[in-house]
């Protein structure tokens, strides 16, 4: 069983994905909790080439083949494998952060749709977007990382395009949105409770 989650930075999902992973080990799954960009040892070179070096040495397009490729090494090397073995696996970011974060913001959406189709070509059984008002996500995220070279941050206009774009990504049926402004404990059994509704586990 293959479970992904997904939404805008700062919505808690992180948190989140380790609190479901935790809950379903303690009902006696194995579970492998796996994250994106990286998840594999050549993925996670891949996320250090890009999220680590300068802001503009890769274009838009290549920073798509990049990310397309850290998730083609993450699914050969961690995510297939432990589906193999019977395993849940739990990733933090699939697909659906390349069509927000690469497709929507950085307009190539019909490019993540073909390399996504020839090159991954595997969803998630489910998706859990855990989702929350892009002021929230922006507070959290500037709380968290404001004084970090690295940190991008995207302005409420933009988050608030992330947003929509994952909501509107939502509509497909894999998807189970939950709202993430609640206390984590509070967020964390609504996941669990719609993860066993909707899993055969
Ligand atoms: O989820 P995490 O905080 O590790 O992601 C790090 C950053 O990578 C995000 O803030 C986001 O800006 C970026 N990212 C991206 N494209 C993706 C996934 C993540 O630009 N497909």
């Amino acid at each position: 069983t293959f479970i992904s989650f997904e939404g805008i930075d700062g919505s808690g999902k992180s948190t989140q994905a380790r609190r479901l992973a935790e809950a379903l080990r303690a009902r006696g799954h194995a579970v492998t909790l796996t994250r994106e960009p990286g998840g594999s040892p050549g993925a996670e070179d891949i996320r250090r080439m890009v999220l680590e070096g300068e802001a503009e040495r890769w274009s838009a397009r290549t920073e798509l083949l990049l990310f397309t490729a850290a998730r083609r090494d993450h699914l050969e090397k961690t995510i297939q494998p432990a589906l193999d073995r019977g395993e849940i696996v739990i990733t933090d970011r699939f697909a659906d952060s390349t069509r927000m974060y690469q497709g929507l913001r950085g307009g190539l959406e019909d490019q993540v749709d073909i390399l996504h189709a020839s090159m991954i070509g595997v969803e998630p059984d489910l998706t859990v977007l855990i989702d929350i008002p892009a002021e929230t996500g922006l507070g959290r995220a500037r709380a968290r990382h404001g004084g970090e070279q690295r940190f991008e941050d995207m302005g409420l206009g933009l988050q608030r395009q992330m947003r929509d774009g994952f909501l509107r990504l939502a509509a497909a049926p894999r998807f189970q949105i939950i709202d993430g402004t609640g206390d984590p404990d509070a967020v964390a059994q609504d996941v669990l409770g719609a993860v066993l509704a909707r899993l055969p586990l």
